[in-house]
């Protein structure tokens, strides 16, 4: 009986409103959820996949380098129409991408990190300057969706006290510097024995993934999985020297 309300109710907004595709709001016919095009050319990660890097087998460059985390997953290439969705989302005021997001992102969760029990969910968290900046955090939005739909709570414990430069144009290196030291946990944060699930919307070198592991780990965290919406074409990870514990 909630299904026919719920059909109903669908086909009501669809009069009013029409129906879009989900990634590239296209209007589309009433019951479908993509675009032919979107249909036809989103950027799935799809097959054999290293579950360290994330990417595909035939892309991964990452050799098992030596990171923090514990395994990456995501649902998409950063590239055609996530890209354009993913940049709507970020910079264009367009929250509700999210959801959609979330909802294939949770899909490659339970797939790929499906024995792993996690106690919570946490993401990588803005500065006091870039909340004053931006309407809302990509990262905690796709969090608090991916919650609701795999019922793990959101749990906001890593902070973001100092500033870093952008750096979606640097160099590996650059970014390693640049995130250093620049993530921490809430004061009085004992995370013993727990596995996080980190949240991020796009994985480029892992830097930044890298060092909130790296603090939640020193906050005693067992294991931190990412799970991020979309990984730059080729996952070349940093062989990086093991950074000194604090
Ligand atoms: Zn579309
Ligand atoms: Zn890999």
């Amino acid at each position: 009986m909630l299904w026919v309300l719920k059909m109903l109710n669908n086909f009501i907004s669809y009069l009013i409103f029409g129906n879009h595709c989900k990634y590239c709001g296209e209007l589309i016919n009433f019951g479908e959820s993509l675009c032919l095009r979107c249909k036809n050319d989103l950027p799935r990660i799809t097959g054999e996949k290293c579950l360290f890097c994330g990417a595909g087998k035939e892309r991964c460059r990452c050799k098992k380098a030596k990171m923090k985390y514990d395994g990456v997953c995501a649902p998409f290439y950063y590239e055609k129409t996530v890209e354009t969705a993913i940049r709507r989302y970020k910079f264009a005021d367009k929250p509700y991408i999210a959801k959609t997001l979330a909802e294939d992102l949770a899909e490659t969760v339970k797939n790929d990190f499906g024995q792993i029990k996690f106690d919570f969910i946490d993401y990588v968290p803005f500065s006091e300057s870039q909340k004053a900046k931006r309407e809302y955090n990509p990262a905690q939005n796709l969090a608090a969706e991916l919650s609701k739909i795999l019922g793990i709570p959101v749990c906001h414990v890593l902070v973001k006290p100092f500033e870093t430069q952008t750096q979606h144009t640097s160099g590996a290196l650059y970014r390693r510097g640049n995130v250093a030291g620049a993530y921490d946990v809430a004061s009085n944060t004992d995370l013993t024995g727990k596995t996080v699930l980190l949240v991020d919307d796009i994985k480029t070198t892992g830097s930044t993934l890298n060092e909130c592991a790296r603090v939640l780990k020193i906050a005693g965290a067992k294991g931190v999985y990412c799970a991020v919406a979309a990984l730059t074409a080729v996952q070349r990870e940093e062989h990086q020297k093991e950074t000194p514990e604090l």
